[in-house]
């Protein structure tokens, strides 16, 4: 897994680790990653953390913050309210941990498998962040605004970004909410901050990742399948997810096509 750094703005740095995005901030990380990708950022930072926030709660955004709590045990940690039960359910965190062993295994890297007991924080420890709520790819997803260097900070709420320049659209919850956040994040942000493939654009991107998400619910809605949507979307970076997650991101692609 090669690994990125990248002053973004004058407060904001990269940290590419493979796939997943890691974004500094001061004493702040945003997102977490896998436990192999985590692994390896907290080998090669250079500050301590004192707060973490986890945009959402999907495996690879979420598994690796048993890794860096452990490294910094006074770390704060801030999600969405609703993730406090989810990190509570077996089934939950079995499915998570096997995704992450997975995904680990396929760049040979070794999981490091992991319960999520933590303490989610008050966010008023966040100061120069604003959080902003933006509901869609998942229901309790969540960026993070600075009004003064005009950063946001999406994760997947503007979808996949491909290194090929391709847009996934991700509306695994809800295409109506989908569109309405992206919306949001263009009138408030300048610079998009995703979660994958060191993907920072401007906010124009916006209308990519809406044009994207039309067109691709068009198709479904045409008798685009869901086995024709799987061969499609399974391919570059998509191809090194588990192949049951790429799966039940077909299936739930089509079910929000066709109910909205
Ligand atoms: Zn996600």
């Amino acid at each position: 897994m090669d690994l990125e750094i990248r002053q973004i703005t004058d407060s904001l740095k990269l940290v590419r680790i493979g796939l997943i995005n890691y974004f500094l901030f001061d004493s702040l990380l945003f997102d977490c990653g896998t436990t192999c990708t985590a692994l390896k950022l907290i080998k090669n930072l250079d500050r301590s953390i004192r707060c973490i926030v986890v945009s959402h709660a999907h495996f690879d955004h979420i598994a690796g913050l048993e890794v860096i709590k452990s490294e910094f045990p006074n770390a704060k940690v801030f999600t969405h309210e609703r993730i406090r039960g989810l990190v509570k359910k077996e089934k939950v965190i079995e499915t998570w941990n096997n995704e992450d062993r997975e995904f680990c295994d396929k760049f040979g890297e070794k999981a490091n498998p992991f319960n999520l007991n933590f303490e989610i924080e008050n966010a008023n420890f966040l100061e120069d962040l604003k959080i902003i709520e933006t509901p869609g790819h998942s229901p309790d997803a969540i960026s993070l605004l600075n009004e003064e260097e005009g950063f946001m900070l999406v994760a997947d709420a503007l979808g996949y970004p491909l290194s090929s320049g391709k847009n996934i659209p991700m509306y695994f919850y809800s295409f109506s909410k989908y569109i309405e956040s992206i919306d949001k994040i263009r009138e408030q942000a300048d610079i998009v901050c995703l979660g994958h493939n060191g993907a920072i654009f401007s906010s124009e991107y916006c209308d990519v990742a809406i044009e994207e998400a039309f067109k691709l619910r068009k198709e479904i809605q045409e008798g685009l399948t869901e086995e024709e949507l799987f061969n499609r979307i399974y391919k570059e970076e998509m191809s090194l997810y588990p192949l049951s997650t790429i799966k039940a991101v077909a299936k739930l692609l089509v079910k929000r096509s066709i109910e909205e």
